[in-house]
């Protein structure tokens, strides 16, 4: 293949985590001299980075390769490669169910795309998905948003979550020394970027493997700590984390996110379910009342913090009485957002095995009941939001209306206003709120010509 015909595609399946490693892969790709192609037909090398969580994710994966597979017996120079956890779970599996593949490589080796590939180019069929120490990359990401980032800060996870396939594909806990995460940090406040979300499965556990512990015996590098040593990169105007456990959250986090004020009063700490017998079947480690208090305490410090969560219905044996105490703990806390899901079993994992299992029509019903309220209670939450003025940043055009631009506010909130793009992509602008919706505001400008540039020192 010459340089010139070099087109590739990437279809991302699932997480943060996948979309930040779709992104270094392309930067990689770039970097070995393709160009994107938009339309995967007319792409010669196409990588579908994959997601095991959900059946219907994999399904859609094993349909869309089927295709290009095909495809690949009229075009034997096309390079197929999937990449990501179902990549790695299903490993040398999958080259004898897709013969046409040529790259299955799991999350771990995503920054080794160009060696990976270079074998490939070579005649060989490549199988990666064995454990390794991942390497700092330094292959510049092709990033989709060039107002806000995602950093990963540490990979894998060291829970065993009974539902959960990410510690069987994504390995142990790897985090990135701090030195390294602020160095991307500064490069990407260089390029012009204002918003970095600092990524991992179970950030809290960020530091735990690094070496190093204080004079109190806590770990020296921990999310915290992170935060403050990243809190003042030059043209970094906020910074948000994802993903937190319950298990780990401290005050101390909840005091910095506080005193720090590029950091955005949004956390994101799954409870997956509000009944305590439910949490123990799930290997989660802490009880619905733990995860209040610590929503009470955030509350305390910051009563204005937006709070977001995923829950899980119809996990193996749960009653109907066990579900209520889920909508009880919706009703009770009152999120801003909620991602909902019905448990579906994934292989590999225990509870998949067990015999409790509930019908799919059950776990359809309850979803829609928890979603029904997760809206009511998101339009409350929504309401204190009407004639304030927030401070959005714009990231792009509204799709659905040129004249408009939309951007979040620093609770995360999806904010349309009456704006020209070219003249506010990456800005920070202050916006009178004139509606309100569940999931998402309106609004006008409050003054024309007042435009934030920088409001931390
Ligand atoms: S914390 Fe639990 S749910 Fe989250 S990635 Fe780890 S095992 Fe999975």
């Amino acid at each position: 293949m010459t340089t010139s015909e070099r087109r590739y595609h990437i279809t991302t399946f699932g997480c943060q985590m996948n979309k930040a490693d779709s992104e270094r892969m392309a930067g990689i790709l770039e970097d070995m001299g393709f160009e994107f192609s938009e339309d995967p037909n007319d792409a010669n090398l196409i990588l579908y980075n994959t997601c095991t969580i959900r059946d219907n994710a994999e399904q859609k994966v094993y349909s869309y390769l089927g295709r290009q597979a095909k495809r690949k017996q009229q075009h034997p120079d096309l390079t197929l490669v999937v990449a990501g956890c179902v990549a790695q779970q299903e490993g040398e599996a999958l080259l004898r169910r897709v013969p046409e593949l040529d790259l299955v490589m799991g999350p771990q080796h995503a920054n080794h795309l160009q060696d990976l590939l270079e074998q490939v180019f070579n005649g060989n069929q490549v199988v990666a998905t064995e454990p390794i120490e991942i390497i700092e990359d330094i292959t510049k990401p092709r990033r989709d948003s060039d107002v806000t980032a995602w950093v990963n800060v540490i990979y894998g996870c060291n829970e065993r979550c009974t539902y959960c396939v990410v510690p069987n594909v994504r390995g142990t806990e790897q985090s990135r020394t701090p030195e390294a995460i602020r160095a991307e940090i500064e490069e990407l406040g260089r390029q012009g970027y204002k918003e970095v979300t600092l990524l991992g499965q179970n950030i809290d556990a960020y530091g735990r493997d690094l070496p190093g512990v204080t004079e109190s015996g806590r770990h020296q590098h921990t999310l915290t700590d992170l935060l403050y040593y990243v809190h003042d990169v030059p043209g970094i105007e906020r910074i948000r984390f994802a993903t937190s456990h319950p298990r780990y959250f401290t005050e101390r986090l909840i005091r910095a996110c506080k005193d720090l004020p590029k950091v955005c009063q949004h956390f994101h700490i799954p409870f997956q379910s509000g009944d305590n017998q439910l949490l123990k079947a799930m290997a989660r480690g802490y009880t619905h009342e733990k995860y209040r208090r610590i929503i009470n305490t955030i509350r305390e410090y910051m009563p204005d913090a937006a709070i977001s969560a995923d829950a899980i219905v119809g996990f193996p044996g749960e009653t109907e009485a066990q579900f209520e105490n889920t909508l009880k703990l919706v009703e009770d806390i009152g999120f801003d957002q909620l991602n909902t899901a019905a448990y579906s079993p994934r292989p590999g994992t225990p509870a998949a095995l067990w015999d409790n299992q509930l019908s799919e029509q059950v776990k359809s019903d309850r979803l829609q009941r928890l979603n029904r309220l997760v809206s009511v209670k998101a339009a409350e939450r929504s309401q204190r939001y009407l004639g304030r003025v927030e401070e959005v940043l714009v990231e792009a055009q509204n799709p659905k209306d040129k004249t408009q631009v939309m951007g979040r506010t620093r609770g995360n909130r999806l904010t349309f206003f009456a704006g020209d793009i070219e003249e506010l992509k990456g800005k920070l602008v202050e916006v009178k709120i004139t509606q309100v919706r569940a999931f998402s505001l309106t609004g006008e400008r409050v003054n024309e010509s007042v435009v934030i540039t920088s409001m931390c020192s």
